[in-house]
C-alpha cells in the first residue's frame, strides 16, 4: 500500500480509536476486532504502538488488569482525547459531506 494512503487511513484509525475511547474501556485485541469489522486489518505490530503514542501525547491513559489469568493493558480517552475528538469531528463532517460523491446513507452501507 503505498505510504501516503497508508498515512491517511492510519488517520482514520486514529479516530476511530478516539471514539472507542471515549464511550468505552478499549483493549488491543477487542480494538484490533473492531477495526477489521470496519475493513481495517491492522497487525498488532501498528496497533499496539498507535496505542502507545495516544498514550504518550496524552490522549488516552492506560490500566492493566488481570482477565483470564493474562495482563490486559485498558485504555479510556483523558479530557484532551475528548477535545481531540470534538476538534475533529466538524471537520470530519465538512470532509465527508464534500469530499464524497453522495452522502454516505443507511443504504449504501448496506447493499441490499
Ligand atoms: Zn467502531
Amino acid at each position: 500500500m503505498p505510504d501516503t494512503i497508508r498515512d491517511i487511513l492510519l488517520a482514520f484509525v486514529r479516530v476511530h480509536i478516539l471514539h472507542h475511547a471515549v464511550s468505552e474501556r478499549i483493549y488491543g485485541s477487542g480494538m484490533a476486532e473492531e477495526l477489521a469489522r470496519h475493513g481495517y486489518k491492522l497487525s498488532p505490530g501498528t496497533l499496539y504502538p498507535l496505542l502507545h503514542r495516544l498514550e504518550e501525547e496524552g490522549l488516552l491513559v492506560s490500566e492493566s488488569e488481570v482477565v483470564k489469568g493474562k495482563v490486559r493493558r485498558y485504555y479510556t480517552a483523558t479530557a484532551s482525547g475528548k477535545r481531540a475528538l470534538k476538534a475533529v469531528q466538524p471537520r470530519l463532517a465538512e470532509l465527508l459531506s464534500e469530499a464524497l460523491p453522495e452522502k454516505p446513507t443507511h443504504a449504501t452501507r448496506h447493499p441490499k
